[in-house]
């Protein structure tokens, strides 16, 4: 029996663990199984992995190693960081400036605060996605404590003007926090030049294990744990590494930091195929996100009269991977937030097709797409009935 494609696009989602990197984590399952703070010869082995994996993330963002705070992941390192500067900081003030295209698991921590008395201002973003660093520095109050917004969007790819901000951030003295969670070996990063206090990453976006994170967090910018135990992470995060994941999390850094000028053009080349196929083959159909500043691994089309979900069900039975929205609200039928927030006609947020690239994307599979996707779109505009007025195509 011929075995079935099965094309992986959907990078944004998560990447296929890098065989290195599986190949590193396993002795510290197995003979390398020490607790980092235990004091005998396993407790050392497991704090110089720790220590070796922390020194290679900080080098990759131009961070001392005392400022990366390993996390269960990108989720926890946005609510460390944003709670954490919060409670941290109440008696300043309790105004929070974020924009509205933020991840979830920014806008869910910011909604939290809200009902706890905090303030937040969401900022606009223009027709790309893109926050103006004018709105930010107008919301400025004197109640405000902390911004955060994303390096680069996970639905559309839209890289933020992150350097301008920080320096706004740092002329008004306010904590600055950025979402890298996207970009974090993809694009470069530099927490000097970004004027960044606070930046998030995950492992599992770069060919990393799930289930683990870091935040940057600038020395001395106030924070309070949300995690009370012992003194781990420099008294920032309690409880007892991952060592495995952590080992995993700096392999994978490692690897994709040294690749990522190479890959970068790599991917953005075959990006831009996709894009000017697909833009000249199939009417009706526009590109989400800014044209040139986006992710170099990123593509959001959204199709006229299409709903994404039947389109990502009729790529998977050809066995394309891609996405409609964010990994977290793929179970969700509701436009997304991201696209609502650069048109806000639902009609157009519903047709949406992410399709993120990444290591292991080879040339034949975008040719695969460009080849199979003008026939799909076709196929369910003939079968999904015309709203008249709506319909356009
Ligand atoms: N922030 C952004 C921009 C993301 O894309 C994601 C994951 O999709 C997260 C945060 C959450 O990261 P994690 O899955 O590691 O919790």
């Amino acid at each position: 029996m011929q075995k079935k494609k099965r094309i992986y696009l959907d990078y944004a989602a998560t990447a296929p663990v890098r065989k290195e990197v599986v190949k590193e984590m396993l002795p510290y399952f197995s003979d390398k199984f020490g607790n980092p703070s235990s004091l005998h010869s396993f407790g050392l082995e497991a704090k110089a992995a720790v220590s070796n994996a922390r020194k290679t993330i900080a080098d990759v963002i131009n961070a001392e190693e005392d400022e990366i705070i390993f996390t269960s992941g990108g989720t926890e390192s946005d609510n460390l960081a944003i709670k954490g500067v919060a409670y941290a900081n109440k008696d300043k003030g309790n105004h929070i400036i974020t924009s509205k295209i933020e991840h979830h698991a920014v806008l869910n921590t910011m909604k939290e605060l809200e009902k706890e008395g905090f303030k937040v201002t969401y900022i606009p973003v223009d027709k790309y996605g893109q926050v103006n660093p004018k709105d930010v520095e107008n919301a400025i109050t004197d109640d405000t404590i902390l911004i955060s917004i994303m390096h680069a969007n996970n639905e559309i790819g839209t890289i933020q003007p992150i350097s301008q901000i920080g320096k706004i951030a740092k002329k008004n003295d306010v904590i600055f926090h950025t979402d890298a969670v996207q970009s974090f070996c993809h694009l470069p990063i530099d927490v000097d030049k970004f004027n960044v206090d606070l930046l998030s990453i995950s492992s599992h976006k770069i060919g990393g294990p799930k289930g683990v994170g870091a935040l940057y967090v600038r020395k001395g910018t106030r924070i309070k744990p949300l995690f009370h135990g012992g003194p781990h992470e420099f008294n920032k995060r309690a409880g007892t590494e991952n060592v495995s994941g952590i080992v995993g999390f700096g392999k994978a850094a490692e690897i994709a930091s040294k690749e990522m000028k190479k890959e970068s053009v790599r991917l953005a080349r075959l990006r831009d195929r996709l894009i000017k196929s697909v833009l000249s083959s199939i009417p009706g159909v526009r590109l989400n996100g800014h044209p040139k500043n986006r992710l170099p691994n990123n593509v959001n089309f959204g199709f006229i009269g299409v709903e994404g979900e039947a389109l990502l069900l009729m790529l998977d039975s050809l066995g394309v991977a891609a996405s409609t929205g964010s990994a977290c609200s793929s179970h969700d039928l509701s436009p997304s937030h991201v696209l609502l927030a650069l048109d806000p006609d639902p009609v157009k947020a519903h047709g949406s097709l992410r399709i993120t690239l990444g290591h292991e994307t080879k040339e034949e599979e975008i040719d695969y797409v460009i080849k199979i996707l003008p026939g799909v779109v076709e196929k369910i505009r003939k079968i999904t009935p015309r709203i008249e007025g709506v319909t356009t195509i």
